[in-house]
């Protein structure tokens, strides 16, 4: 097992799409950021990675980098969750708060939860939404979100080591294997005999 623990945080400005959680809210403010300032899906890419100590979001996606202007964040935890089974995990929970003053969770929390389940390939349930404001933190002009994650192992079968396989592109193994299924003559199904 092994515990992931991420954090971001994102400035709200008006007239830009406020997205959190993958889920597109009803706002007049959005986050801003190098990429579309999704705040939970960055702390949940930081604590997937941190789980593995594999680094950062900023290390697989610099912010000095244009390719990432704009970016859908989903992109991000999709580069975590690969990373994640590459060393031979899943994810077992994450939990959750965002601290913002503004707009209330509470209405949007099913389908945040739902959309963070489904991109990491867990059931709701396991997935915790909490929002608070920030009482006394002067921060009501930013959204911040702090997130841990629980890893498993995969176990048993279905469970190969893929690091060194990953390293070979599917479609140059896809053509390596298909040569050698043409070149293995047809095998007799049943006797099991060795002729000659
Ligand atoms: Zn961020």
């Amino acid at each position: 097992m092994r515990i992931g623990y991420g954090w971001d945080s994102h400035e709200f400005h008006a007239g830009i799409p406020l997205k959190i959680g993958g889920v597109q809210l009803p706002h007049e403010k959005g986050l801003a950021g190098h990429s579309d300032g999704d705040v939970l899906l960055h702390a949940v890419t930081d604590a997937l990675l941190g789980a593995i100590a594999a680094g950062d979001i900023g290390t697989y996606f610099p912010p000095s980098d244009p390719k990432w202007k704009g970016a859908d964040s989903v992109t991000f935890l999709q580069e975590a969750m690969r990373q994640v089974s590459r060393a031979g995990y899943t994810v077992a929970n994450v939990d959750s708060t965002l601290i913002l003053a503004e707009p209330k969770i509470g209405p949007h929390a099913a389908k945040i939860q739902g959309r963070v389940a489904e991109l990491l390939k867990v059931e709701p349930a396991a997935v915790g939404i909490k929002a608070k404001t920030p009482e006394g933190m002067g921060t009501d002009n930013a959204a911040i979100a702090h997130v841990v994650v629980l890893l498993v192992k995969n176990s048993g079968k279905g469970s190969r080591p893929k690091r060194a396989v990953e390293t070979v592109p599917q479609p140059e193994i896809d053509r390596v294997v298909n040569d050698l299924i043409k070149e293995v003559p047809e095998q007799p199904k049943t006797g099991g005999k060795t002729r000659r």
